[in-house]
């Protein structure tokens, strides 16, 4: 594992006792002790219960009780536990002794909550959109694969895996590296859920709506671009999951079409200097944003190549005569650039996000969802679940219960 991570020549050293755990600037044991002298970390699950406790808390035993497996639980776990270790080789071991229920939301002392339901016996069918393969959606899925569930699902991600991916993402190895976004995705959930990879452009990819791909009830959100996670919540589909991270921070939606509840049109604004896709596209590929929007399945013209100039007409040239759609996949799935725009957020962070997401999509496929505003910050290790609502002028209100297969644009 060490060597897929962290290239050749990295190894995990595996020791016998306590005793030279104390070696070691974090200590996480996955139990119920607490080693109050060393920089300890104790984690465990029951259920959909996470709990963990560190060394400053004072608190010697991490409660542990029985209760039907459930990944959303113990996953959860392993990310406050990351987390706390995390913090304790930086010098600030945080002072955590409190569980948190993946089911309810709710966060309390040791001991208090109730373990939840116990999933069902049968697997469940899930028939979804998951829009953007990146570092939340790794631990979605990471998660997902772990759970009583069949079905399928429609993956979207225009990149291709980099290297600077390794770090946040759950899943990413460095064999996989230039391998579509969506492709690892859907290598992770073969065979039992039957991922179709779609390494595109999700306005792209929207077109496909028009030829025989219907909106499903289930979509799950795991972008960074407002405009496209609008995009996405336009198509009301009956329950929209929007997973997100930046910094310590994670962030959980759930809008259920025929609700009042807070949609992301309301929960998310455009940041300033935002780019829309296709004006991105057009600045990467000397294409106009107008061909880019409204010419996509047409081929690229001598005029396009005249207008894009020096800098992008030799690439344009080479394409002559293709899709504007390929070249715009092609250069997203090939793009060297770095984005400056991106806060990258550390792996617990990301993979708790993709874990709260993958609890909610769960809770959909028993019937028992309900709309969410869920934040966790890792820094103060609190987290808070609100029931937000939209103003009966926002959109979503006009659109409850139609979804895009309708007739609704
Ligand atoms: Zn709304």
């Amino acid at each position: 594992m060490a060597t897929a991570i962290h290239g050749a020549g990295r190894w995990i050293q595996i020791i016998g006792s306590d005793h030279e755990a104390a070696a070691f600037d974090a200590i996480i044991n996955v139990g119920t002790a607490v080693a109050n002298e060393l920089p300890w970390v104790t984690v465990n699950s029951s259920g959909w219960l996470a709990r963990v406790a560190t060394a400053p808390s004072g608190a010697n035993e991490l409660p542990w009780f029985p209760a039907s497996a459930n990944a959303c639980g113990s996953l959860a776990a392993a990310c406050l536990g990351a987390g706390a270790a995390f913090l304790t080789i930086l010098g600030r071991p945080p002072n955590i002794s409190h569980e948190i229920s993946l089911f309810s939301h709710q966060e309390a002392d040791l001991g208090m909550l109730h373990a939840g339901p116990a999933l069902p016996s049968g697997p469940l069918e899930i028939d979804a959109f998951l829009v953007g393969c990146g570092a939340v959606t790794n631990g979605w899925a990471y998660t997902i694969k772990r759970l009583p569930i069949v079905g399928r699902l429609q993956a979207i991600d225009r990149q291709a895996l980099r290297i600077e991916n390794l770090g946040p993402y759950v899943l990413a190895t460095r064999a996989q590296i230039r391998t579509p976004k969506a492709q690892i995705i859907a290598e992770l959930l073969a065979p039992t859920i039957v991922v179709t990879p779609r390494p595109e452009e999700w306005e792209l990819f929207k077109i496909r709506l028009n030829y025989g791909i219907t909106v499903p009830a289930l979509i799950v959100n795991g972008l960074d671009h407002v405009g496209t996670r609008h995009s996405v919540q336009r198509l009301w589909p009956e329950t929209l999951v929007d997973m997100a991270a930046g910094a310590l921070t994670t962030q959980v939606i759930v809008k259920p079409a025929a609700t009042d509840a807070l949609c992301l049109l309301r929960a998310l604004d455009i940041p300033p200097g935002e780019l829309e896709w296709a004006e991105r596209l057009a600045l990467e590929t000397g294409l106009s944003p107008e061909r880019i929007r409204n010419g996509s399945v047409t081929e690229i013209t001598k005029a396009d190549i005249d207008t894009a100039g020096t800098a992008h007409g030799t690439q344009l040239e080479k394409s002559r005569g293709k899709l504007i759609c390929g070249r715009v996949t092609e250069q997203n799935l090939t793009m060297e650039a770095d984005n400056p725009d991106c806060a990258s957020a550390v792996p617990f962070v990301t993979a708790f996000s993709g874990v709260v997401g993958a609890a909610e999509s769960l809770k959909r496929l028993m019937g028992i969802s309900s709309s969410l505003h869920y934040q966790r910050h890792f820094q103060s290790n609190r987290s808070r679940a609100l029931r937000m609502l939209c103003d009966p002028e926002c959109e979503c209100q006009k659109y409850q219960g139609k979804h895009a297969g309708d007739g609704v644009d």
